[in-house]
């Protein structure tokens, strides 16, 4: 499967990084975990059809990981109307919410996309890509997600309250090939407790509060089994 990095910026969008936004690609299939920013907008310059998208992951309802979801199902409701994806959204206030928003936009009704309440478990699984979540401390409905495709497993954390009490104990024991971790509201050498206790192929560091930056190479130098990188705006990596 391959990441695509829309936005990687902490909760406010920065000069050189945008909103949260992660789009997933398998089989020429799309998926995205988080729509902080306007990725409508990145589909199109990148001539990705909206109808590819699947599936609409949301860890959590703070507006850098969901305020982008607005024009993307906005955009679906009465242009690309055969665009059918799944949205999962943490709260019914957030499903109310959307469709609201979308029944208040002038002679464009909601026509029924499918949004679904996240949950603990298994969420999603299409035979091509599958979602796990766990919940975390972040919000009183906050997820991290385990994405799984091609034999591969990313797992993002969202955003934690901290890493002893709020880092995904479903990742322990197992194979991850890649970690996308926030680093806002958490010091970044904290990971290198949790990370011993998976198999870890290579750790992102997205979400990272600019005062926190300087912490991560700290992390890096103690994690020398695997590779510690900040993501970036537009990175994509193969997994
Ligand atoms: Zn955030
Ligand atoms: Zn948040």
């Amino acid at each position: 499967m391959k990441l695509t990095f829309i936005g990687t910026s902490h909760g406010v969008p920065e000069a050189e990084h945008r909103c949260s936004c992660t789009m997933i690609e398998t089989c020429g299939r799309i998926y995205f975990v988080d729509m902080g920013t306007q990725a409508i907008e990145d589909l199109r310059r990148r001539d990705i059809p909206p109808e590819d998208v699947k599936g609409i992951f949301v860890t959590h309802m703070h507006g850098d990981h969901v305020n982008g979801l607005l024009s993307f199902v906005d955009i679906c409701n009465w242009y690309f109307t055969s665009a059918d994806p799944k949205i999962f959204l943490p709260t019914a206030e957030g499903i109310e919410a959307l469709k609201g928003w979308i029944n208040a936009l002038e002679k464009r009704p909601w026509r029924g996309i499918e949004i679904n309440l996240a949950h603990e478990g298994v969420v999603y699984d299409d035979g091509f890509f599958k979602i796990t979540a766990e919940q975390t401390k972040h919000t009183r409905a906050s997820f991290a997600y385990f994405a799984e495709a091609e034999g591969k497993t990313a797992l993002f954390t969202g955003d934690l309250r901290g890493v002893n009490e709020d880092y995904p104990k479903g990742a322990f024991g197992r194979t991850l090939d890649a970690v996308i971790c926030e680093s806002a509201h958490i010091d970044p050498r904290d990971y290198a407790a949790v990370f011993e206790k998976s198999d870890i192929k290579r750790v992102f560091i997205n979400h990272c509060q600019p005062r926190k930056m300087p912490l991560v190479p700290e992390l890096a130098k103690t994690c020398d089994k695997f590779p510690v990188r900040f993501a970036t705006d537009g990175m994509e990596v193969k997994l």
